[in-house]
């Protein structure tokens, strides 16, 4: 499941590209069917769960879409709806109660939560052989010192894109601009495990074009429509675009696609690049957590 697969020609479309495009919706799709092919050899059904908290309606639409992706392989899925004036102690308890569930393998919490509520500690509150999101201190620990179980869906799905093209990752450079605990950080721990030298950007970083044109690999995860430009980036580099960003009424990455296609090697589009493969990296963990449970009780489930 996690060994390297290499792009068919299925997942690459160079028509009007001089990139390869790293097609997110079609590898998620490979990773939905390989997890189904899982489930069926398992005695039990893996179970999630949601904690969705107040009434947001992103949040709202990405839960839904983690609800149909449990459907397609096959999982028990359900949401757990909170109000949004929630005390931190009562939704802490929630959670403790999902811990207790045999019949629930992984659990999220949907963020953002209210203002008021500290996310990290709800967040600490989830069992980490229970925690989906790999967001736990000790999953993150874990990514930490090289011994990666549980890794954040966001970053695991780039790792997979990455991994998609067959380039060696190994003593490549790697430019992750973006440091935050949910994307930027973890996918530069991730290449540093995979061999990669791996340089962090962020807001604070002096002539951020200097950095990313030395990337063989650069992942994008800021939030800023169209920072990084053509000259930026080094000719045949991997590039993966994390960043959504809603301009007119359509969704743009962090990445000016038209023109960065014409030099990078390879590059993700936005929609379709790395938001499908961070839902599959659920759905994959979700799977992980219930085969280790499974081994560890199996009359418990
Ligand atoms: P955060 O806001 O938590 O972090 C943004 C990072 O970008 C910070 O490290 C910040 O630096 C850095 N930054 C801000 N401005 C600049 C700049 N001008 N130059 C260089 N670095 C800069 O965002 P997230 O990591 O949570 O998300 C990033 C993007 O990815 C968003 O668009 C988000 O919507 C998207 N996203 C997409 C997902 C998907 O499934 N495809 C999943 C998660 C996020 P500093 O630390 O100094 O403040």
């Amino acid at each position: 499941m996690t060994a390297p697969e290499p792009l068919s020609n299925a997942l690459r479309n160079t028509e009007n590209l001089s990139a390869t495009l790293l097609n997110g919706t079609l590898l998620a799709k490979r990773v939905r069917s390989q997890i189904r092919k899982e489930v069926k050899k398992l005695t039990f059904t893996p179970g999630l769960a949601v904690v969705q908290v107040g009434e947001d309606p992103a949040s709202t639409i990405y839960i839904r879409h983690k609800q149909r992706d449990c459907e397609k392989v096959h999982f028990h899925s359900e949401v757990h709806r909170l109000p949004a004036e929630i005390p931190q102690r009562r939704l802490i308890q929630h959670v403790e109660s999902l811990n207790e569930r045999q019949d629930i393998h992984g659990i999220l919490v949907q963020m953002p939560l209210p203002d008021g509520i500290d996310a990290q500690a709800v967040i600490d509150a989830i069992a980490p052989d229970k925690d989906a999101d790999g967001l736990t201190p000790v999953n993150l620990g874990n990514l930490l010192i090289d011994r990666e179980r549980i890794t954040p869906c966001t970053p695991a799905g780039v790792i997979r894109l990455i991994e998609s093209t067959a380039q060696p990752i190994a003593g490549k450079h790697a430019v992750c601009v973006g440091r935050s605990q949910l994307v930027g950080k973890p996918v530069g721990l991730m290449l540093l495990n995979r061999h990669a030298t791996v340089t962090y950007c962020h807001s604070r970083t002096n002539n951020l074009a200097a950095v990313t044109q030395s990337a063989d690999i650069l992942v994008v995860a800021v939030g800023k429509p169209e920072l990084i430009t053509a000259d930026m980036v080094k000719p045949g580099a991997i590039v993966i675009d994390v960043g959504i960003n809603a301009v007119d009424n359509r969704l743009v990455g962090d990445v000016k696609f038209d023109e960065v296609k014409e030099v990078a090697g390879f590059i993700t589009p936005v929609p379709g690049g790395a938001g499908p493969m961070t839902r599959a990296m659920l759905l994959q963990n979700t799977l992980k957590l219930a085969s280790a449970r499974g081994q560890r009780a199996p009359t418990e489930n």
